[in-house]
């Protein structure tokens, strides 16, 4: 039974286990040996509460952060007082002075990031700080060897810099063998040897575990950190970070023939029980789980059934013993059986969307020790 008043009127409980990210830092850092390892905690830190979960991994030993947005750092700096934290998304128009008043480092993606830099830090008559980052190949965000080349022989614009990293970021490294892993690894080192003075920074979670040539000097993980599996075709070596209960609101008995949820979509073959869950897409529970997704209950996995609604989704529990499951009990959508990969291999998405998308209706719970 729950006691706690405030999962008592939620639909969906959020467990959000701190240690656990804690111990996936960690083990971060064992497979980077001596190189230092940041946190990325863009997208509110996986959809986990970077103002919670940042002060968490300084705690654990991070001292480095990176987030995409101006916003997100603004917020997350009053959590994080005294940590260097990166821009990823670059340097916004108009939001220059913001970066300054919060002491947010821009990520300079391209040369006219660089310029407009350079010339607020004369304007300042400060040099400012900031890191750079290289195109190796994923043709996103980052400079082509072009502007690097031309950034290097600006001497004017490099004294106007202090630059605090050159880093660039994989497009393949959840598969090891894709050969453009290396080509990348190869594009970053030429870049990096115009600025050797610099440190650098190629990994992300998967990143790490493609060996010491990708890790340069600092490691650089967002998703590993949150549970998901970095090696997708082995076990996974993180830790799992979430639980997600979702709230039984009825369980009824239908005949064969019978239909649940809207368009019908789903006809029971014999008779059934069905239990009508307090969770649906308007708590981003995927619409595309519909039929194809799992809740467990006990060790015994559960179908869903029919399409899920806004608030409510359907789950076929005739597998279990009848007046087993009561209103208001509990069954795990993620959890020790289940966990964001598995649900998202459900979903035919990645574990990255599962996390990033856990609703805000949901009642959380932070665990800490
Ligand atoms: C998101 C991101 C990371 C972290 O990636 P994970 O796969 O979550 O470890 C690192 N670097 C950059 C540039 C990113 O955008």
């Amino acid at each position: 039974m729950l006691t706690d008043t405030a999962a008592t009127r939620a639909g969906g409980i959020l467990t959000i286990d701190l240690p656990a990210i804690q111990a996936n830092y960690r083990r971060l850092r064992q497979e980077l040996g001596d190189v230092p390892c940041a946190a990325v905690l863009k997208a509110d830190g996986y959809g986990l509460g970077d103002t919670v979960v940042g002060p968490a991994l300084r705690k654990a030993g991070a001292r480095t952060f990176f987030v995409a947005l101006p916003d997100e750092g603004i917020r997350l700096r009053r959590a994080l007082p005294d940590v260097p934290i990166f821009i990823l998304g670059g340097l916004f128009k108009g939001a220059e002075e913001e970066y300054l008043h919060n002491d947010l480092l821009p990520v300079l993606n391209s040369l006219e990031e660089v310029e407009r830099w350079a010339a607020l830090a004369r304007q300042k008559g400060n040099r400012l700080g900031a890191a750079i980052q290289t195109d190796s190949g994923m043709s996103r965000l980052g400079m082509p060897d072009s502007e690097i080349l031309a950034l290097h022989e600006n001497q004017e614009i490099l004294s106007s810099i202090e630059l605090r990293l050159i880093m660039s970021h994989l497009a393949c490294a959840d598969e090891p063998a894709h050969l453009q892993n290396r080509e990348q690894l190869q594009s970053f080192q030429r870049a990096r040897r115009l600025f050797p003075e610099v440190p650098a920074s190629l990994a992300n979670s998967s990143g790490i575990f493609l060996g010491k040539d990708y890790h340069f000097e600092l490691g650089r993980p967002g998703a590993a950190l949150y549970g998901v599996n970095p090696t997708p075709a082995q076990a996974s070596p993180m830790r799992p970070v979430v639980r997600l209960q979702a709230k039984v609101l009825q369980v009824r008995s239908i005949d064969a023939g019978r239909s649940v949820g809207y368009g019908a979509a789903f006809r029971a073959k014999t008779k059934s029980r069905i239990a009508t869950l307090a969770l649906g897409y308007a708590d981003s529970f995927l619409r595309h789980l519909s039929d194809r997704g799992f809740a467990w209950y006990q060790g015994i996995r559960l179908p869903l059934a029919g399409r899920v609604s806004m608030d409510v989704a359907g789950l076929d529990i005739t597998a279990l013993p009848e007046g087993s499951l009561q209103p208001g009990d509990l069954v795990d959508i993620l959890g020790p059986d289940q966990g964001v990969d598995e649900l998202a291999a459900q979903a035919g998405t990645i574990g990255y969307e599962i996390l990033t998308s856990l609703g805000r209706r949901y009642h959380r719970i932070y665990r800490s020790v």
